[in-house]
């Protein structure tokens, strides 16, 4: 049997993707190259934003027509979200709520019995209990660890909490275990990944910064990046220990959102912005050329343009190296719609615009500093007659192809911008 796969959203999805493939094939169902006529669809749906769930129609159609007699399995966020919508939209066979996603290899065997009815597994937010860690190849270099899902934060303009259910994760033991056999496949990076990932430990009474120890000691795995964690959890304790560890980067993404206090109390966020500054000035004073990314949302509803200005003086105050800018897009069933005055498409845009303007200025400037430095790269394999890799913090880096350094760390110094001016070249 043939498959193809959509993935829409974060890399999690993408993630777990990954893994559904995996379990397919252990049931005789295999993805379909490309011209082949595939037997079933797969959908990872996102719901972040309306344009994710209208993508996501999209795609079943589009999928759809081109593969007319396949099945179609529909999950992801949109499917936990709203159910009966996914399972509307014509030609889906099965929708696949968080407590089944990973059931799919073995739901998909009734799709076979030719039965004419739409199968909705849904189970409510508070009742998805099941998890497993698992890591998994994103490409030949970096492996992506699922190390917990969930969220009980409720920020005011998420639906993650809803979409994925209550935060929970496995032992350290368990979650250790994975890292290690991607180990032993060969894998050299492992990026740290989950939903709000610094809040492992929940269901196991363990803590984050001991994971992060325990992996630190498995042999063979020679990087460690940690994907996104809340402010208010990456600790001190974390910050000393990445500084100080053989294998985890200098290297932090780290959600802010807003720059503005009243902002952030609205978005029911959990820091003021003092505590954000002290986390960077921790970081940049253990680890100067640490790349620090940063999550932010523009146009949140009672954003100001005093809100604005003062979150924007508060980020060039910030040794930050790149921000991830998000005009904000309201969501059904979330508190924030309550929330006034709106803030008008173009403001958004505009606002967004400000943000991405600093963010590529900064993100220049850091590696203009890092030119002539000595560095150390990690080889990812690539099509063309260029190869790329990525330093320890986080930059870009191309050189003339060469498939014996695929996979390989080694030591380079950081030459001028290549052509495209998004990496530096290799001397
Ligand atoms: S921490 Fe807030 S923004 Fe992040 S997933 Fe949880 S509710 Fe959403």
């Amino acid at each position: 049997m043939k498959v193809v796969y959509h993935t829409l959203g974060c890399k999690l999805n993408f993630a777990e993707t990954s893994r559904l493939s995996f379990d397919l094939e252990s049931v005789g169902y295999f993805a379909a190259k490309e011209g082949e006529t595939a037997d079933l669809i797969v959908v990872n749906t996102c719901a972040v934003t309306q344009a994710a769930e209208r993508k996501g129609r999209a795609v079943i159609n589009q999928l759809k027509r081109q593969h007319p007699d396949a099945k179609v399995v529909v999950t992801g966020c949109y499917s936990q979200i709203k159910p009966d919508e996914v399972g509307h939209i014509e030609g889906v066979d099965i929708v696949l709520g968080a407590q089944h996603k990973f059931d799919m290899a073995s739901l998909v065997k009734m799709l076979n019995e030719n039965e004419p009815d739409t199968k909705i597994f849904h189970t409510e937010r508070s009742k998805v209990d099941v998890f497993f860690p698992f890591c998994t190849a994103g490409c030949r270099t970096r492996y992506l660890l699922k190390v917990q899902d969930g969220c009980d934060y409720f920020c005011t303009y998420c639906t993650v909490p809803i979409a994925r259910g209550k935060s929970r994760n496995a032992s350290i033991a368990l979650t250790v275990e994975e890292a290690k056999k991607a180990a032993a496949e060969g894998a050299k990076e492992i990026v740290i990944s989950g939903v709000n990932i610094g809040d492992f430990g929940k269901s196991t009474g363990e803590r984050f910064v001991d994971l992060v120890r325990e992996l630190d000691k498995v042999d063979g795995i020679e990087r460690y990046r940690i994907s996104s964690i809340e402010p208010n959890l990456l600790t001190d304790e974390i910050i000393d220990f990445c500084a100080n560890s053989r294998t985890f980067m200098p290297h932090f993404h780290i959600p802010l959102q807003s720059g503005n206090d009243d902002i952030l109390a609205l978005m029911h966020r959990r820091y003021k912005r003092d505590v954000f500054a002290h986390k960077i000035a921790e970081i940049k004073k253990r680890m100067p050329n640490a790349f620090i990314g940063v999550d932010v949302i523009v146009g949140f509803n009672g954003e100001t343009e005093e809100h604005f200005n003062d979150s924007f003086e508060f980020l060039q105050s910030l040794d930050v190296t790149r921000l991830h800018v998000f005009p904000y897009s309201p969501r059904p069933n979330t508190a924030a719609l309550s929330i006034k005055p709106y803030v008008q498409n173009g403001e958004k845009k505009r606002r967004t615009d400000i943000l991405m303007d600093f963010s590529e200025k900064r993100l220049h400037e850091f590696m203009k500093s890092q030119i002539g430095t000595p560095a150390k790269v990690l080889w990812e394999d690539t099509d063309t007659n260029v190869m790329h890799g990525f330093t320890e913090n986080y930059i870009r880096v191309s050189a003339p192809y060469d498939a014996s350094k695929i996979n390989t760390i080694t030591d380079v110094v950081l030459g001028d911008f290549d052509d495209d001016n998004e990496c530096l070249k290799a001397k």
